[in-house]
């Protein structure tokens, strides 16, 4: 995590790890603390957005403590309600500091006044995005994205662990793999053992196919996209070689026992088929590689919510699952060719 110590003003030491963690106010003002003493240190405790919800301190005795400050906030931060015993806290919202006076968030290249949710000054980038507000904060997505530096809104939990949908974080995918293998052992094709095994590998694998080395154009389509030598049907048929191929791997290490890894190559195959069911990948669209921070924002809250059990993702999955463990082949027409795009998320109401 590697934590730093910044020092704040002439007596407040601030430490950081992904986000700000604790405050500490040496006893003995003017030293750098080597050794933290009690009433020393505050505590925070942030939510996904790094809202600071919670300030406390720990007492003397073991395994106590108690609670400085607390904050409740409304979507665009401004503060909704606030319990303060005492010490209030100047970093409020995404880790910005709110000032005192005038209660707005320094933001680095602007000021943002989250009681009228939007920045106070011209978005400097404002040109490359004609269709918002250049005074909009977020692009209108506060759940979602956060905005750092006050230049561009980023997915918050690309922050935490960067890259796409499948990465920690974004749980479509997983749910999807989850779904699908209970559905398997509901229907007494596969043993808990083999349930278990199968949805760890499958996870694994659709973390590996979407990481760094395969978000590229030229791979584009392992996502059910093209590239730009690419129209529609060569990606289609690029993809539907690639899926049928790590299709009879799988079966190949199968068959010889070596279950984890035939898991793990069924589930990158897979994962081409789920993200043709996606908006943001489906009809085999043009990956240039030069999206731009926008289009990437766009992309993740496409896939952000899980569509539901009655989705092409879901049913795409329980049934290519199902005919690898029916011990079938693949169907001989392009396999693409049948998947349908999940145009609307109105099931999205698993989100666990
Ligand atoms: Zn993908």
């Amino acid at each position: 995590m590697g934590h730093f110590l910044v020092r704040d003003n002439s007596n407040e030491f601030y430490v950081y790890g992904n986000e700000c963690i604790a405050m500490i106010v040496p006893n003995t003002l003017g030293n750098t603390p080597s050794r933290i003493q009690y009433n020393e240190a505050t505590f925070f405790l942030a939510d996904h957005l790094g809202n600071t919800r919670v300030f406390y301190m720990t007492t003397t005795t073991p395994g106590s403590s108690y609670i400085i400050n607390a904050l409740d906030y409304y979507p665009y931060g401004k503060v909704l309600r606030e319990y303060d015993n005492g010490a209030g806290d100047k970093y409020l919202t995404t880790q910005h500091e709110r000032d005192q006076e005038t209660g707005l968030d320094y933001r680095g290249a602007r000021y943002y006044d989250s009681d009228v949710a939007r920045f106070l000054s011209l978005d400097p980038k404002a040109a490359k995005y004609p269709m918002l507000s250049p005074y909009n904060y977020v692009a209108g997505n506060p759940i979602v994205l956060v905005d750092p530096d006050g230049k561009k809104p980023l997915p918050v939990l690309n922050i935490l662990s960067p890259s796409w949908a499948s990465q920690k974080g974004f749980y479509v995918h997983q749910k999807a793999n989850d779904l699908g293998t209970s559905y398997l052992f509901r229907k007494g094709i596969i043993d808990l053992g083999t349930t278990i095994l199968l949805s760890n590998q499958l996870d694994r694998a659709t973390e590996y196919a979407d990481s760094k080395q395969f978000q590229t154009p030229e791979f584009s389509y392992r996502h059910a996209m093209r590239n730009g030598d690419q129209t529609p049907e060569q990606a289609k048929n690029d993809a539907d070689a690639f899926v049928r191929e790590r299709y009879k791997w799988a079966r190949y290490e199968f068959d010889r026992g070596n279950k984890d890894r035939a898991f793990f190559i069924l589930g990158v195959a897979l994962h081409a088929i789920q993200d043709a069911t996606s908006p943001a990948h489906g009809g085999f669209q043009e990956w240039t590689g030069e999206e731009s921070d926008m289009d990437e924002v766009n992309h993740v809250i496409q896939e952000y919510s899980y569509p539901g059990i009655n989705s092409n993702l879901q049913k795409v999955t329980n049934a290519f699952l199902e005919l690898f463990f029916s011990k079938k082949d693949l169907p001989d027409t392009n396999i693409f060719e049948f998947i349908q795009i999940d145009y609307n998320n109105e099931e999205s109401t698993v989100t666990d």
